[in-house]
């Protein structure tokens, strides 16, 4: 979110349920999304917007959608009393969650009612909950056709559409399913699709699907918060945790996020961190809900200084003020970049986003300027002196390593999108199931306790059992970075 607020809500004359709900969000004034959008689909116009999570997309269209859903308000407890009437479609279960909560929110003094349905849960919650009626059902596609089928869901009453998220719709595969669902819906009705990027088959999707839509940009898709300042780094993949525990310590970062392309880099890294002092948590799509939900909690404690986690975990997060995000990797897709560093520098706040580029990753770089339109000028590491080199545990850097890492990536990335040629249909009900994070829905906050990190506690040399004597840090010295925003 940007601090570009400039419109009131009043002006919009919402019903009173919904916005006596907004006042209880704390929202005082419309995002630039929410301006352009909202009264567009108040009239029933379709709409393309390009608008990524984070930019309170979802309120630009839940609202609108709700308000004109209140003429169908009843307090009935008949099911036929409350058909579908809005369809929000979004490509993973965690999004799909969080939109729903925010739904929930937003419609919680209404009599309209709300459900989620996506893959990898017992389908009979979900069905009880259809069967008893709901006016806005949020859904991932696969699961959404199971649901069909079985009858669960019947559609003919949808009057709204939503298509969140639409350009990772197409690029998991959905478009088939996508293709079948709107077949199911009447013809009449409001279609609304939200995109990152308008790519030609985003376009070819709204030109066979919406009718007339309005056009709404609010800033470039691909724009990064102003208020990230950028840094990238020229580094060996040797000197990538030197240069971390140098950055973190010459700015006195208490808590960051540090993002690697593997689940089992992820894993890895977390335990040399671990070893060499800092406080580190994993967080990739093996692990168990019960060890996801550790790690977040521990991590929005501030029991831990870095949560060392794939793409996974950066899309659709809705956290605020983590002060640093950290490209270990640079990420494969130039999208993910963006997602990736949207982590900080949230609602206002500054925020720092340091990528450690090495030889392999050029092109990689040169899709990440290309996709943000900004010159990206790699900088050099220069160590401290007394950052002393941290060498790799019981590891010969004999030169197979990048060859063996390369192949660990394809083996093992997180949720990545296939490469173009590999993305055949996909269901995400025949994905193994990633266990529902409540992270998800709520914003981080920064601990309560001004502990300070653990790359700052131990002057002394007090390092804990098993961490590297090396790693200790011995005097503070001047920054060696430069801080100029880009
Ligand atoms: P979204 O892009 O819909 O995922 O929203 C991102 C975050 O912004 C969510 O936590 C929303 O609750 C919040 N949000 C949405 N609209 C506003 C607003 N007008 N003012 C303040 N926060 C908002």
């Amino acid at each position: 979110m940007t601090d570009s607020r400039t419109d009131s809500f009043s002006q919009l004359q919402l019903a009173e349920p919904l916005s006596r709900a907004v006042a209880e969000m704390g929202y005082e004034s419309m995002t630039p999304i929410q301006e352009q959008a909202i009264p567009v689909v108040l009239q029933g116009r379709d709409v393309m917007g390009a608008a990524q999570t984070g930019t309170g997309k979802t309120a630009a269209f839940s609202l609108p959608l709700l308000q004109r859903m209140m003429k169908h308000e009843n307090s009935s407890t008949s099911p036929a009393r409350h058909p579908v009437r809005a369809l929000v479609l979004l490509p993973t279960r965690e999004l799909a969650d969080q939109v729903a909560q925010q739904v929930k929110l937003y419609a919680k003094y209404t009599n309209l009612r709300s459900a989620v349905v996506f893959g990898g849960m017992d389908m009979k919650p979900q069905t009880l909950e259809l069967k008893k009626g709901v006016e806005v059902l949020v859904a991932t596609p696969g699961r959404l056709l199971d649901h069909i089928e079985a009858k669960n869901a019947v559609l003919n009453q949808v009057e709204y559409v939503v298509l969140d998220e639409a350009d990772r719709m197409l690029d998991i595969g959905f478009l088939p399913d996508l293709q079948r669902i709107l077949s199911y819906l009447p013809k009449q009705r409001t279609t609304l699709l939200f995109s990152a990027t308008f790519s030609p088959e985003i376009k070819r999707l709204a030109s066979s699907y919406l009718q007339d839509p309005v056009t709404i940009e609010v800033a470039r898709s691909n724009a990064t918060a102003s208020t990230v300042e950028q840094h990238f780094y020229s580094v060996g993949d040797d000197d990538k945790r030197r240069a971390l525990h140098q950055i973190l310590k010459q700015r006195g970062m208490k808590q960051a996020f540090v993002f690697v392309n593997s689940k089992l880099g992820c894993a890895r890294l977390a335990r040399s961190l671990e070893r060499e002092g800092l406080k580190t948590t994993a967080l990739h799509g093996d692990k168990s809900q019960d060890e996801r939900l550790k790690a977040l909690d521990a991590f929005k404690k501030g029991e831990v200084d870095l949560l060392v986690c794939t793409d996974v975990a950066a899309r659709g997060l809705d956290i605020k003020d983590v002060p640093a995000v950290f490209n270990f990797d640079v990420p494969f897709n130039a999208e993910d970049y963006v997602h990736r560093i949207g982590r900080t520098g949230r609602a206002g706040a500054s925020g720092l986003a340091v990528s450690f580029v090495s030889g392999k990753d050029a092109r990689l770089v040169a899709d990440i300027e290309k996709l943000i339109k900004t010159k990206i000028e790699l900088e050099a590491v220069e160590f401290e002196e007394d950052t002393p080199r941290i060498r790799e545990q019981g590891r010969i850097n004999d030169g197979r390593r990048a060859w063996r890492e390369a192949g660990e990536v394809g083996d093992t990335r997180d949720e990545l999108a296939p490469p173009r040629e590999a993305r055949a249909p996909r269901r995400e009900h025949s994905r193994p199931a990633a266990p529902r994070d409540p992270f998800f829905d709520k914003p981080y906050e920064a601990p309560a306790a001004e502990a300070k990190p653990a790359w700052e506690t131990d002057a002394k040399g007090t390092a804990p059992r098993g961490i590297s004597a090396n790693i200790k840090p011995k005097k503070k010295v001047a920054a060696l970075f430069t801080t100029t925003a880009s």
